[in-house]
This record gives C-alpha cells, sequence and structure tokens, in this order.
C-alpha cells in the first residue's frame, strides 16, 4: 500500500506513521511527493500556549475523505525526548484514527507498536499512578481496548504476585546462556541455530568459550557480592550437546556462578523433542534443573514437516511423559498460532492435545514473519490464515487456558506478527517463569553468554539499558570470547561501582 503523506517534513515522524500504517496494510510504503499513491493522508499543526492540536485528512483514489482531530496540552515539564514523544503520540493518534474509519478495522492494541506494553504499565505504576489513571490513559491516550488494559493488569497483578520485590531485584542480576545449535533448522526461525551435525569441532571450540565465560563473569558477581535471580539457557536448543557436554556445563555453573542454591529459577530449553534422552534428563536432575521446556509448536504432523521440524508429534508426547516420569515437573510447552496451513481446528486440536499433557506453562506465540527467515524469503509457498483466523484461535487460547487454570503472565509483541496480536505466556499457580518476567519487564541486567547472546546492563538507578550482543556465529564466537567477556565487565564495573 502506497501512502502520499502531505504536511509532514520532520523525519522524526516517518517512523511512527510507517509503523502505524503496517498495523493496517502488509508493506505500507510512504511516499512525500505526489505520485501513483492510493491513499494521500495530509496533516495541519498548529503549537499554542504548550499545547498541539494535529488535524488529519485521509483521502482515497475515489473521492471519499476522512478526518480527525486531536488536541494535546503538552506537560510542561517534559523537554527533548520526552516532549518529542508527546508530539508524535498524538500524531498517531489521528492517523490511527483515520485509518481506522476508513478500513473499519479497529486496532485493540492502539497506538501502542512497542513490544512490551506491561513495561510501560509497570513505568507508570512505579511513578505512582492509580490503577484508574492507568486504566484511562492506555485508552484516552492510547486507544487501547479495555480487553487489552485489563489483560495487561492482569498480568502486572500477577507478576507482583511472583516477584513481590521486583521493583528492587535491579542490584542483582540474570545470565543468559546462548547455545547455538540445532538437530535441523525450522523454517521460521531467526535465532542463532546451526545443524549440529558434523559441527563437532566447532561445539568443542564453542563450549570452550562458555566455560572461559561462566567462570570470569562469576568471578566478577562473588566479588562483587551480586546475586543471581536466575538463569537460563537458550539458543539454539541447549540440548542438542551431548550429556557429557551438559554435565561438565553446569557442573561449571555450579563452581563458578554465586550462591547458586538459591538461584530463584534456572531453565533450560529442550526445545526440540528429538534431543530429549534419559541420559540427559539425568543430567538435568543431578544439577537441579528447575524448568525445562518441551516444545511441540504444533500437534499436527503435516504442519511439523512443512515448518522443518524433524521430530513427530509422538516424539513429543513421549517425551514429555519421560520427562513427567523422571520427576521433572515444571515444563514449558510452546504452541504457535497461524501455522503454515493450520486454520481454527487444527488449533483447536493442538490445545485439546495439551490438555491431554497438562504441561506447568503454555506459551502461545503467534506466528511472526522476521524479515530473515526462510519463511519469509519464500512467503508465497506459505498459506497462512486471515486476520479473522488468527483472532479467533487466540479468542480460544484465552478460553481454553482460563478453562484450564492457567493465567496469563507475561507477553509480549514483535513487528509483523499475524494480525497485531501478541504471545501469551500462561501458567499454572505458582509455575509462572521468573526469567521471563525479568526478561520481559526489564527491570534489572540480563547478561548475556555464549553464541548469540543479547546483554541488557539495565541500571540500577536510572533504569537506562545498554544492549551488547555476543556474536552469532560459533566461529566469530571463538576468535573473540575473551574480548566479549571483557567487554561486559567493563559494563558491569561502570553499573554497578555505586
Ligand atoms: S528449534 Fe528453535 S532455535 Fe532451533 S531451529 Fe527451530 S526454532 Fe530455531
Amino acid at each position: 500500500m502506497k501512502i502520499y503523506i502531505k504536511g509532514i517534513d520532520d523525519e522524526r515522524f516517518h517512523r511512527p506513521l510507517r509503523l502505524i500504517g503496517n498495523l493496517f496494510f502488509e508493506e505500507t510504503e510512504l511516499c512525500f511527493t505526489e505520485g501513483d499513491s492510493t491513499l494521500e493522508a495530509e496533516f495541519l499543526f498548529e503549537e499554542t500556549n504548550g499545547s498541539i492540536w494535529i488535524k488529519g485528512y485521509l483521502r482515497t483514489e475515489d473521492g471519499k475523505e476522512f478526518t480527525a482531530t486531536r488536541e494535546k496540552q503538552l506537560q510542561a515539564h517534559l523537554e527533548g525526548k520526552d516532549r518529542l514523544r508527546q508530539v508524535k503520540n498524538t500524531l498517531s493518534y489521528v492517523y490511527l484514527t483515520i485509518l481506522q474509519d476508513y478500513t473499519g478495522m479497529i486496532q485493540k492494541w492502539g497506538i501502542l507498536t512497542g513490544v512490551r506494553p506491561t513495561k510501560l504499565y509497570h513505568k507508570k505504576r512505579q511513578e505512582g499512578m492509580s490503577e484508574l489513571e492507568i486504566h484511562r490513559m492506555f485508552k484516552e491516550e492510547y486507544l487501547l481496548s479495555d480487553e487489552k488494559v485489563q489483560l495487561m493488569k492482569q498480568i502486572v497483578d500477577r507478576q507482583l504476585q511472583v516477584i513481590p520485590d521486583l521493583d528492587s531485584l535491579s542490584n542483582e542480576v540474570s545470565i543468559y546462556v546462548g547455545i547455538p545449535f540445532c538437530p535441523t533448522k525450522c523454517a521460521y526461525c531467526t535465532f542463532p541455530a546451526y545443524a549440529i551435525n558434523g559441527r563437532q569441532g566447532s561445539v568443542t571450540s564453542f563450549l570452550g568459550g562458555l566455560h572461559y565465560e561462566m567462570k570470569e563473569i562469576g568471578h566478577w558477581l562473588k566479588e562483587k557480592g551480586i546475586k543471581i535471580t536466575t538463569v537460563y539457557y537458550g539458543g539454539g536448543t541447549p540440548t542438542s550437546i551431548s550429556a557429557e557436554e551438559m554435565d561438565m556445563l553446569y557442573e561449571e555453573m555450579v563452581e563458578s556462578f554465586p550462591d547458586v542454591e538459591n538461584i530463584r529459577e534456572i531453565t533450560v530449553e529442550a526445545g526440540r523433542p528429538d534431543t530429549i534422552t534419559k541420559e540427559k534428563l539425568d543430567v538435568l536432575n543431578k544439577w537441579k534443573i528447575d524448568r525445562i521446556s518441551i516444545n511441540p509448536q504444533s500437534y499436527i504432523q503435516e504442519t511439523l514437516k512443512a515448518i522443518g521440524r524433524h521430530h513427530t508429534v509422538e516424539e513429543t508426547i513421549e517425551k514429555f511423559h519421560l520427562a513427567r516420569s523422571m520427576g521433572m515437573n515444571n515444563v514449558n510447552m510452546d504452541l504457535i498460532i497461524g501455522l503454515p496451513g493450520e486454520g481454527v481446528e487444527e488449533f483447536d486440536y493442538s490445545l485439546s492435545e495439551s490438555a491431554k499433557l497438562m504441561p506447568e506453562s503454555l506459551t502461545v506465540h503467534t506466528l511472526s514473519f522476521k524479515r530473515a527467515s526462510e519463511m519469509t524469503k519464500n512467503k508465497h509457498k506459505y498459506k497462512v490464515a486471515s486476520r479473522e483466523e488468527i483472532s479467533t484461535m487466540m479468542d480460544h487460547a484465552v478460553e481454553w487456558t482460563n478453562e484450564h487454570g492457567y493465567a496469563p503472565y507475561y507477553l509480549y509483541r514483535q513487528k509483523n506478527i499475524l494480525g497485531n496480536l501478541e504471545n501469551v505466556g500462561y501458567a499454572l499457580k505458582g509455575q509462572d517463569s521468573i526469567y521471563n518476567i525479568m526478561i520481559m519487564e526489564e527491570q534489572q541486567t540480563i547478561i548475556g553468554i555464549g553464541c548469540g547472546a543479547a546483554s541488557k546492563f539495565v541500571d540500577p538507578v536510572t533504569r537506562k539499558i545498554i544492549h551488547f550482543a555476543n556474536p552469532k556465529d560459533p566461529k566469530s564466537y571463538n576468535d573473540g570470547f575473551e574480548h566479549y567477556t571483557e567487554e561486559k565487565i567493563k559494563i558491569l564495573e561502570e553499573l554497578f561501582k555505586r
């Protein structure tokens, strides 16, 4: 969809216009000179006595016109970026309103296009706004539906029950360990994941680097007396390495990290059922791993084949029972809404299969077309459900989880997510993942070690975030892990010097 934008010269406003446009049309193209566009959007601005007034017009090729106006009192104490944000929000508000009128489509998330809506909820709560004020703000300023505000409130309340000291955990850290290998690569995947077969040399050198990072980071944390809240092994599939390699790695963790007995949660993603064996489960038990993930994604065999997951539905179920029989009592399972070829019927089937297993948590993702995935590059080959169907599937997930005793405890959104919906983690009472909450709400530093591991350093006082990423491919990691460790320690020194 090509949209001609009139009256906006300031380039800083182009991004919000593009993001809002993408909520309605696939791949919005904005142009700023008259040409062969399908729609024309014109904006008039006026700033008087500390308030901003914006009027927007949307004109169609067949001569229809839609208009909306908004006047907003700018908060006097805000300046620079914060002030600009208010103007951007006002513009987004006007633009969203005329696009909703034109398409008849209502965006339940309003003008919120960010990944972490609940983080904004927490921020307002920490600033002292009441529940009612937050609710009103989301509805009136951001045009959110009651349903989404309610969902956020439910999640925030739940998070505070699970982690009552959430607001004061910025003096601790969590650790993410990235292991970049998988049995095969899935079609929708953009994670650092390399097919493990035939790569033993590279795996061995990678693990050498990872042990080094664990030692050094652990040593620094012990020296400074900084506690670890949670540890999360992701990737890739951390169980694609051998049982012996896992054993040595967890032994390193226990030796190197401070006060491991008091870490609140250690998770290992055993995502691909084809990597799970009795030996590996023994190792997980030996080192008291609290939580694992076994991810079906779908219980339809044809779908698994289409997305390049070389395991069977039976294998998922069988490995789940094996883990249960060996005492694993906190298992997460992921489902994805909108996988190629799947509609409401197939998703309902996956839910009914989940009911037979009742994992402690169920994370329901909505398929997103990430730029780098095989699926996006060959989008024409994959048939995906319509917006309406996606939305129905999401409703079914909400109903199903509610009926089966699960409650939502974290959510995040992505760009290009089908139907502009969200990914939601549901858990049975007391089984919520603390790490998932910490990573989503950005209330403390997460140190990423290993391949493709992204660190987020959250300043304990200002809450400003510094990002740092380890390289995604094992070769670059192996060549530079000492340097990356040193860089992270430098940032940590600076952050925790107070
Ligand atoms: S199992 Fe996960 S990390 Fe591995 S290729 Fe598939 S989606 Fe990517």
